[in-house]
C-alpha cells in the first residue's frame, strides 16, 4: 500500500507529481507495436495500448530471459496472481532459502518504492506473507493535520507469515488509499478502526500486533491481498481517481 500523500488537500498531489503525463492515445516515438497487434489492428493501433511495449523493453527481452518471481517489480491489476487465494507457508519452510528470498525481496521492493506495506502476491508469489513498515522520516514528511486525521504512526519493519486478522473495533473510517498494484489511482475505502494481526515472523516465531488508525488500515489492505481482494472491491467507486488527473488539463 502506498503511503498517504503529503498533506490533506488534493492540490498537494500536483506538487508531488511533476512528470509530464502521457497523453491518451498518443504515439510515443519509442513505442513498438508487437507483431500480434499489428496483425489484428492495422489502422487503429492506439486502441490496443495493452499490447504496446517500449522499444527498450523489446530489446531487453530479446537479450535476456524474462524475470521470475519473486519479482523486483510490483504486479499490476489484471495479473491473476493478485486475484487468487494465497497459500499457507508450512512453518518448517519459513527458514528455507526460498521463503527467506521472498521476504528479502518483499522488503527491498517495499523500501525502494517507499510504500508502507507489501504482500507476496504483489511480487508474483502466491504465499501468505506480508511486510509492513512506516519509517519515522515518512511521518515527519506528513503534515500534523494529516497525522491527526488519519492516525498516522511510525512503526518498525514487521513481517507476518500466515497472518490472521481479528477486528478489535468494528467502527470504520473512510480515507483515500492507494495500492502499488493499481499504479496511479486512488479511492476512498472504509476500514476498521482497530485490528489485531497474529502470525509468524521471519524467524518462524509467533507474533501479534494490535494496531489502530493508519497502521490498522495498512494491515487490512495487505491482508486483503492474501485473499485476492483489492481496494477497488471495497471502495466508494465515485471517489476513484487517477492521481494525475489535473495534469491532463494543464
Ligand atoms: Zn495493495
Amino acid at each position: 500500500m502506498t503511503r498517504p500523500l503529503k498533506g490533506t488537500l488534493w492540490p498537494c498531489l500536483v506538487k508531488i507529481c511533476t512528470s509530464r503525463p502521457l497523453q491518451p492515445n498518443s504515439h510515443h516515438p519509442h513505442r513498438l507495436l508487437m507483431a500480434s497487434t499489428l496483425s489484428t489492428t492495422p489502422s487503429c493501433a492506439h486502441s490496443s495500448d495493452i499490447k504496446v511495449r517500449s522499444y527498450l523493453q523489446y530489446v531487453k527481452r530479446k537479450l535476456k530471459s524474462p524475470p521470475k518471481p519473486p519479482y523486483s517489480h510490483v504486479c499490476q491489476v489484471g495479473d491473476p496472481v493478485l486475484r487468487g487465494q494465497a497459500a499457507t507457508v508450512a512453518p518448517e519452510e519459513v527458514g528455507s532459502a526460498d521463503v527467506q528470498q521472498v521476504i528479502r525481496t518483499l522488503v527491498q521492493v517495499m523500501r525502494r518504492l517507499e510504500c508502507v506495506g507489501l504482500s507476496a502476491p504483489q511480487i508474483g508469489v502466491p504465499l501468505r506473507i506480508l511486510a509492513l513498515e512506516y519509517p519515522e522520516q515518512m511521518l515527519q514528511d506528513s503534515s500534523e493535520a494529516s497525522r491527526q486525521a488519519r492516525g498516522l504512526e511510525a512503526f518498525p519493519l514487521r513481517v507476518f507469515i500466515n497472518p490472521e486478522l481479528r477486528v478489535l473495533d468494528g467502527r470504520t473510517a473512510v480515507f483515500q488509499e492507494a495500492c502499488e498494484s493499481l499504479s496511479g489511482f486512488s479511492a476512498s475505502v472504509p476500514r476498521y478502526l482497530s485490528v489485531e494481526v497474529s502470525g509468524l515472523n521471519e524467524k518462524g516465531e509467533p507474533i501479534s500486533w494490535q494496531a489502530s488508525g493508519w497502521p490498522a488500515r495498512i494491515i487490512q489492505h495487505e491482508m486483503d491481498h492474501l485473499n485476492g481482494v483489492l481496494y477497488i472491491d471495497r471502495m466508494d467507486s465515485k471517489t476513484f481517481i487517477n492521481i494525475n488527473w489535473q495534469q491532463y488539463n494543464e
